[in-house]
């Protein structure tokens, strides 16, 4: 990638001049991908954006060797009132809490001992060496760290689950199979800092008495793979993974199963199915997955997010973790904010602070002088949250109540320019797409859901379409098998709630 040259690059210029107290890190996702390639030259947190191929002999020769900066490389919102401001206090950071991004864009994600230099597999010594399954578990249950894959299940009580049947073998699963559009928080963590996923999944193990994980990961995701596999062969090598953990008599291997790009296979019962070697389709769920889940074992799946936010917890206590975030949903979410907004990128928040915050003060508002019209959260399975709600405080709650999910975390903003109608259609087509077929409500319903949307987006609709949408989205959402299709509806029925004036545009005043 442009990245490594520039990285290639910068380590053999500094090397030729003999500037041997210089560091040269890749690392993973910073953030800021509007701005890419970026480089931040520390202790000093000085932030390059736009960095080209060319612009390497400039930085060496003006920031390493004269002490000058590259003013034209600065990135805009760090310089303020002829001022630098270090890179955590430019507002695209300054509302945002690191704590499952902690490490990306700061360590580099190929290299053990730079995670260990950040206190990474601390916390898993500690719950090895002084902590029972159950303390582990009470610990996870009091923070109440809830699932950021969507549904924002409480982790703890998936792993007392599985804890307490017994069985001869238990597993853990890392659902890596990240597929909404625009959504790329998994990868960024899995490309950024894949160790932190590894301990926590080996700290999951100890509690429910699990010796085997599984990282179900998208085979479209080739960074993060390659990083995975480095990850798991440097943790074994350190004795970090694997037989007799830390001498322990605790063993705990992960291996990764790739899936191959079907959205459905993000539902826990069709990545298991998966897994165990069949086609990627839900199983009707008769047992919780804690109790028979892989090959019939108590399993636990968690969400990449979800791992990575528990080693930093061991380490830093259940209060500092509920110190952030609101009480009901304590923590941070990440969001991959995208759409028409001018930051594009990967933002960390603390749950409870307002859509307006991400939208304005840390995506920098829309582009053009054009007004806020809506933010879709959740994916395929979200729902559109119109300007009027725009002070709403981002938590599960909050977001469910206006009809919404928080999702796994994809955020897309729309302006003024957007046609409603046309948004609720493209989430439709990509989830007939998507759809595994196994049950009718969905494998019907949404294909003729969007022949509707298509009729009435190219004019020819009518207003008894809008009553078809409305019995179609009951139907669908309850009578089909898994979440796909039980929140198929929800682009549609959100917009037909908050923007109905459209859709009747549209029927009424036919273009
Ligand atoms: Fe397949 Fe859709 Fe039925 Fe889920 S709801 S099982 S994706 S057809």
């Amino acid at each position: 990638s442009q990245g490594d040259e520039i990285r290639q690059l910068l380590e053999k210029k500094a090397e030729e001049i003999g500037l041997d107290n210089i560091k040269v890190s890749l690392t993973g996702c910073f953030g800021l991908c509007e701005t890419g390639p970026n480089i931040v030259i520390y202790p000093e947190g000085i932030f390059y954006s736009h960095v080209k191929l060319e612009d390497v002999d400039e930085i060496v020769e003006e920031h390493f060797v004269n002490g000058n900066l590259v003013k034209r490389l600065l990135y805009q919102g760090a310089v303020k009132e002829e001022a630098i401001l270090p890179v955590n206090e430019v507002n695209f950071y300054k509302k945002q809490t690191r704590v499952a991004l902690r490490n990306c864009g700061l360590i580099n994600p190929e290299d053990i001992d730079e995670y260990i230099a950040f206190d990474g597999y601390q916390a898993l010594a500690k719950v090895l060496t002084e902590m029972s399954q159950q303390e582990v578990i009470d610990f996870v249950k009091a923070a109440n760290v809830r699932g950021r894959g969507g549904a924002g299940f409480p982790a703890g009580v998936k792993w007392e689950t599985a804890y307490r049947y017994s069985a001869d073998k238990k597993y853990v699963i890392c659902n890596a199979d990240e597929g909404d559009p625009g959504a790329f928080m998994d990868r960024s963590i899995l490309e950024g800092d894949p160790h932190s996923v590894l301990e926590a999944m080996a700290i999951c193990g100890y509690a429910i008495g699990s010796d085997q994980g599984y990282i179900y990961v998208r085979a479209e995701y080739p960074i993060a793979v390659k990083r995975l596999k480095i990850a798991i062969e440097q943790a074994k090598e350190k004795g970090l993974l694997g037989k007799n953990i830390l001498g322990t008599d605790f063993s705990f291997d992960i291996e990764l199963r790739l899936g191959a790009g079907a959205f459905v296979c993000g539902e826990g019962t069709a990545l298991m199915e998966s897994i165990e070697g069949r086609r990627g389709m839900p199983r009707t769920k008769i047992h919780r997955t804690a109790h028979k889940g892989l090959w019939g074992k108590p399993t636990v799946i968690n969400n990449v997010e979800t791992f990575a936010n528990i080693p930093v917890i061991f380490q830093k206590g259940v209060e500092w973790f509920k110190n952030i975030g609101t009480e009901d949903s304590p923590g941070t979410k990440v969001f991959a904010l995208g759409g028409k907004i001018n930051n594009t990128g990967l933002v960390e928040i603390p749950m409870g602070i307002t859509l307006r915050d991400i939208i304005y003060d840390i995506g920098g508002g829309i582009p053009n002088g054009k007004e806020f019209k809506a933010v879709q959260t959740g994916g395929p399975s979200g729902g559109c949250i119109p300007k009027e709600y725009i002070d709403t405080p981002v938590d599960f709650k909050s977001l469910a109540e206006l009809g919404s999910i928080m999702g796994s975390g994809g955020m897309v903003v729309m302006d003024e320019d957007n046609c409603m109608v046309d948004i609720a259609r493209f989430f439709l087509d990509f989830t007939v797409e998507e759809s595994c077929g196994k049950c009718v409500p969905c494998r019907e319903g949404t294909k003729r859901m969007l022949e509707i949307l298509e009729r009435i987006t190219n004019g020819e609709g009518t207003p008894e379409d809008l009553d078809r949408l409305e019995s179609l989205s009951e139907t669908i959402t309850n009578g089909s098998l898994c979440g796909l299709g039980q929140t198929a509806a929800n682009p549609v029925i959100s917009t037909m709630k908050y923007f109905r004036d459209e859709y009747e545009a549209h029927v009424y005043e036919k273009r």
